[in-house]
């Protein structure tokens, strides 16, 4: 299945990029939150690499391979992050499905809304809380029009990516209503949601395994 080998090779790359930035994702955590936020995504992201190589390995399709791998992710992650990243990306994949030959750049656009959905309806962030929903949705709206408008894949990610490291630096100037964070709002003031922050490095390193 060459989808689900390049959800592999996605996730492979984004684990190498939060190995990376493990600690200072810790530090931004710390500003508002309890600091684990570097700790969790390794440990997140590195189960759901490890069970999605597992059922590769046996030919398994996109939803079967992001059902074991974000199962993985929101039991090994131990936080609020990571469950809403292994649900999401279970829905990413139940959107897609196992069964189809090839996927058009539309259907990973409703894959991609599906992630979003199943965030937010979990989490129940709206856009301005200081959450990753703030960088995952102006993501989801720039995908969607640079689909819509003829740009390959690669290129839409690479923009959507880049408007959405924008939008998780300016969560800085945002006080946080839910989540850890919520308690020390004032004190979260100049600094970036974490979780925001590490989505857009994770979206921004697929666009490069994309290009
Ligand atoms: P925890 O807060 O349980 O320690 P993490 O530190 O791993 O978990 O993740 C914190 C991040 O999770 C926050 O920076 C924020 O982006 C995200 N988050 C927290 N609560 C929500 C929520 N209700 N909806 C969306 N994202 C959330
Ligand atoms: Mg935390
Ligand atoms: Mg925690």
């Amino acid at each position: 299945q060459k989808t689900a080998t390049q959800v592999l090779g996605a996730l492979e790359v984004m684990a190498a990029t939060i190995a990376d930035a493990e600690a200072e994702l810790g530090r931004i955590d710390a500003v508002a939150g309890d600091g684990d936020h570097g700790r969790g995504m390794v440990k997140g992201v590195n189960a759901a690499v490890e069970a999605a190589r597992g059922v590769s390995g046996d030919g398994a399709g996109v939803e079967t391979l992001l059902a074991r791998a974000g199962e993985a992710w929101a039991a090994k992650a131990g936080g609020t992050s990571g469950v809403l990243w292994g649900q999401a990306l279970k829905a990413f994949g139940a959107s897609l499905g196992d069964t189809r030959e090839s996927y058009t750049d539309g259907d990973t656009v409703e894959a991609v809304q599906a992630f979003l959905d199943t965030l937010t309806s979990l989490g129940k962030a709206s856009l301005g809380d200081k959450t990753m929903v703030d960088a995952l949705t102006p993501f989801v709206e720039t995908l969607r029009s640079e689909v819509d408008r003829g740009a390959s894949l690669a290129a839409a990610w690479a923009s959507a990516a880049e408007v959405a490291t924008k939008a998780a630096d300016e969560t800085a100037q945002l006080r946080p209503k839910v989540g850890r964070a919520r308690p020390l709002a004032k004190k979260s003031v100049g600094t970036p949601d974490a979780g925001a922050i590490s989505f857009a490095m994770c979206m921004t390193t697929v666009g490069e395994y994309l290009a």
